[in-house]
């Protein structure tokens, strides 16, 4: 084969054709069809690459309860989707052949992402997480628009493995760096073994990588992706948090993308940067004339983030653990105002007075589900369009000490109690899905209040 075929080849993306001859000549054996879970993780099944040309291409099929489990996997009661009542049956995965592509770092594998069917109408599941950000990119679709997307994801690097780490009882982890290593590269490049072999992998699975670089903490690592639209860049977000997980644990090393995984080191972000263009590919959200270059648009836009963001703070920051990270003077917000680079904001305008005019939301950890996140900002930009609303004036200087800007909520229970009156979300995901987000909101809140953390035994245990 010639080396430039080859580079084609190696491109990442596959057509079913491209597979079925990568399967013929003995490359590829291997084919992973996944869902994505409620945790924006992959589910699914490893498939023979012969039964999977033969039939799972066109449909396979899991046990329903795939969408109605915590990260534990434990059967939630209370779900009106499913439940033991109903004998949890199956959906049906059916893949979706644009996501059809190479995992490089797997041997032999290729990799298909799935929507959920009704296992017998083949209707979408509507709290799918792949239906419920395309129901919200239909809508921007049928107003004229297009959301282009990136999410950079942030995450820590150990020097144990996963199984090390769990032996220890995640205790005593060594961080990959000794010092904050933001931006350095002598200390990247004691990770180059790592990070070199996510951003060429990752670039051999169809998931375009800008940059690596190190982060605000000691062992923290950044990784930013080339912006696309938005179901695209979720399907990627969702592919480099596993791709890095398993490109760690082949190496013997482990990676977190918990949010806050220490309290005396700074947390994992996941900011999402958000623009809107025409169909025909002009950019909505820049006017050569206005202040900052910002559109009419752009500013109603950001207005509906800003007036809804209590209500999706749930989908940007869904577990108990998430709240931990929003501390201040640690880049992470803890204010719901925007302002222009300002990485105090919640919501950061970038490349104001350019065509790349953006809004950068930085409220979002790295355990959020991208596709729920996206699907969020979404509607509450869409209604801030809709409704015309006019953007209060942005916040200048140091968003920590102020005391009059918008509080992004604080805990998991006042974020679910704002998703759950959301009329907006409601309206736009449909009732049963918010229900459903809600129970699973619910069902975290009521799992952590039923502990005791080594916290208050160690404070109370003699001295109480
Ligand atoms: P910063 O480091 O200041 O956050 P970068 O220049 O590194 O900003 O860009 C961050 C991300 O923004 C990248 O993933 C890039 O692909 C994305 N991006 C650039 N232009 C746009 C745009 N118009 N819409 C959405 N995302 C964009």
């Amino acid at each position: 084969m010639t080396t430039l075929k080859l580079a084609v080849l190696m491109a990442g993306k596959l057509t079913l054709d491209e597979l079925r001859q990568a399967v013929a000549s003995g490359e590829i054996d291997t084919v992973i069809a996944a869902q994505i879970d409620m945790q924006g993780r992959l589910m699914g099944k490893r498939f023979q690459a012969e039964f999977f040309m033969d039939s799972a291409w066109e449909e396979t099929y899991s046990c329903n309860y795939l969408l109605a489990t915590d990260m534990e996997m434990a059967t939630v009661e209370g779900y009106k989707a499913t439940s033991w009542e109903s004998g949890y049956g199956d959906y049906t995965m059916k893949p979706d052949l644009s996501t059809l592509r190479r995992i490089p770092w797997l041997e032999g594998t290729a990799l298909v992402l799935c929507d959920m069917l009704d296992h017998h109408g083949h209707a979408e599941i509507p709290h799918s997480p792949r239906a419920v950000l395309k129901r919200q990119v239909a809508r921007l679709e049928a107003m004229g628009m297009k959301a282009f997307m990136a999410s950079e994801l942030e995450f820590f690097l150990f020097r144990e493995s996963y199984e090390d780490a769990h032996a220890k009882g995640h205790r005593g982890l060594t961080p990959f760096s000794a010092y904050n290593e933001d931006y350095h590269i002598f200390q990247t490049t004691k990770e180059e073994d790592l990070m070199r072999a996510m951003r060429t992998g990752l670039q051999g699975a169809d998931v375009p990588v800008e940059n690596t670089k190190g982060e605000a903490e000691a062992g923290q690592a950044e990784i930013n992706v080339r912006y696309t639209d938005a179901l695209t860049m979720a399907d990627r977000h969702a592919i480099i948090k596993n791709g890095c997980k398993e490109i760690a644990w082949a190496k013997g090393r482990a990676v977190s993308f918990l949010a806050k995984w220490h309290p005396d080191f700074a947390g994992n972000s996941s900011h999402i940067h958000q623009s809107l263009w025409s169909l025909d590919g002009k950019p909505l959200f820049h006017d050569p004339d206005a202040e900052h270059g910002m559109s009419k648009t752009m500013r109603h836009y950001l207005a509906g983030l800003l007036h809804h963001a209590s209500d999706i703070t749930y989908f940007l920051a869904p577990h108990i653990n998430s709240y931990k990270r929003f501390v201040a003077g640690t880049f992470a917000p803890t204010k719901a105002i925007w302002s222009l680079d300002n990485r105090t904001a919640g919501y950061r305008i970038c490349a104001a007075g350019t065509k790349a005019v953006r809004v950068e939301c930085r409220v979002g950890g790295a355990d959020l589900n991208p596709y729920l996140a996206m699907a969020a900002l979404l509607a509450a930009g869409i209604d801030g369009i809709e409704n015309k609303r006019a953007l209060e004036p942005a916040l200048v200087g140091d968003a920590y000490s102020s005391t009059d800007a918008r509080e992004i909520p604080t805990t998991l229970r006042a974020a679910t109690q704002t998703l759950d009156g959301s009329a907006m979300l409601r309206a736009a995901f449909g009732e049963d899905v918010i229900d459903h987000y809600v129970h699973a909101a619910k069902w975290e809140q009521s799992e952590y209040d039923r502990q005791v953390t080594d916290w208050e035994v160690k404070r109370g245990f003699e001295r109480a």
